[in-house]
């Protein structure tokens, strides 16, 4: 197989059946059947390859993982349910009682409440550490730790971590870094290749691309994923083979979507960045943006998430998202239509307004996920809300 991205990214994985079927074909079974009972034997011992029962293993899930690790550069994938499954498997391969964790700050609200509240209750404990610096996470790490977990750019801020000295910081630690690779997905960025151990995903965001299903992988050396796998077999977040398809015919048009999203992107912080309303903007793709040239090293695009700080705080923020007739005001992100959110009162509206302050996250910020409509229409939706 030729490793051309745009090549692996349509053709990779595929195994076609006795008909031949020129698309991937989409396997709903949940378990498989014998030749006879010495298969059956065989099987289930290992002893030979094939696939058992539908929580362990399902051709239209290989064929996702596949090509996902294609895509990601690794030499193996693992499909879970959601995102948040592919963290949490992450956490229960690799973690145990008195293990510790070295976490960015900035993570996705699940995934911090994850290790921040419910794998304390299992005596697993994390630092969450708020500077982008990795003498911080250098500084962070105790004996104990185990894990570096980290997403960048971060949400909603877009804050761009260094991967390749974090992967140095891990290594002399002795521990494993992960990166959360949604807002970039290999289209952009391969953690992978610049030292990470292990990426993980929530398919649910771009590699659907168009909001459909629930999905996440973790990708990562077979010996790393295997590990996850058995955690997964036994415990059973798995991915059903329907959302695997969707997610799979996802990946074709995966960096198609993502560069067009990603110049969407840029025009439009270019344009807000100049209007008069907007105090700051937050985008790895401009040079104003403190880690501008990180990115354009790390990243081959900035990406689809931009933030901005309008003037007037709430009130202002509010009247943006208010008067959006054609923005989606959701949370959601990673899909071909664009979504607003006023970050302060949704996604971080738990925080205490300190942790919120500390973090950032202030009033008047609002959070675009840009989508493929055209830049003009998504323009003239935003300018309803701004005065001026
Ligand atoms: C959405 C998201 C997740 C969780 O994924 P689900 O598929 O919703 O479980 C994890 N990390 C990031 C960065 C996300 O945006």
């Amino acid at each position: 197989m030729e490793d051309n991205f745009d090549t692996l990214a349509v053709r990779a994985g595929q195994v076609r059946s006795q008909f031949n079927e020129h698309a991937e074909a989409l396997y709903l079974t949940s378990s498989f059947v014998f030749e006879n009972a010495a298969q059956a034997a065989a099987r289930f011992s290992g002893e030979e390859e094939g696939n058992v029962y539908a929580r362990f293993t399902n051709p239209t899930v290989t064929m996702l993982q596949e090509r996902l690790a294609a895509l990601e550069g690794a030499e193996a994938c693992v499909a879970t349910a959601s995102g948040m499954s592919a963290i949490l498997s992450t956490a229960m391969a690799f973690l145990k009682s008195g293990d510790h964790v070295v976490a960015s700050r900035a993570l996705f609200g699940a995934t911090q409440q994850l290790f921040g509240t419910i794998l304390t209750r299992f005596g697993i404990r994390t630092s969450f550490v708020a500077s982008p610096s990795p003498e911080a996470y250098r500084e962070a790490m105790t004996p104990a730790t185990r894990m570096l977990f980290v997403e960048t750019p971060s949400n909603p801020l877009t804050e761009v971590l260094d991967v390749a000295a974090l992967a140095e910081v891990a290594r002399a630690g002795g521990a494993l870094l992960v990166v959360d690779n949604c807002f970039c997905t290999p289209a952009l960025q391969r953690p992978l290749a610049l030292g990470a151990d292990l990426v993980v995903h929530s398919a649910t965001k771009y590699l659907d691309g168009q909001g459909r299903v629930l999905g996440g992988a973790v990708c990562g050396r077979r010996a790393l994923t295997e590990e996850v796998f058995k955690f997964l077999r036994t415990a059973g977040p798995c991915i059903s083979p329907f959302n695997a398809w969707v997610i799979l015919k996802g990946l074709e048009t995966l960096r198609l979507r993502m560069e067009a999203q990603s110049a969407r992107a840029l025009d439009l912080a270019r344009w807000l960045e100049a209007r008069p309303e907007v105090d700051r903007v937050y985008y790895p793709g401009l040079p104003s943006h403190p880690q501008h040239e990180l990115a354009r090293r790390q990243q081959t695009a900035g990406g689809a998430i931009v933030s901005f700080q309008v003037k007037g705080g709430r009130a202002a923020a509010w009247r943006v998202v208010d008067n959006c007739r054609l923005l989606s005001i959701t949370a959601n992100l990673g899909d071909v239509k664009t979504t607003i959110t006023h970050p302060a009162s949704t996604t971080h509206g738990r925080l205490t307004p300190e942790a919120r302050a500390e973090a950032g996250i202030v009033e008047g910020l609002l959070r675009i996920a840009v989508g493929l409509e055209d830049l003009a229409d998504i323009q003239g939706d935003l300018l309803r809300g701004l005065p001026g």
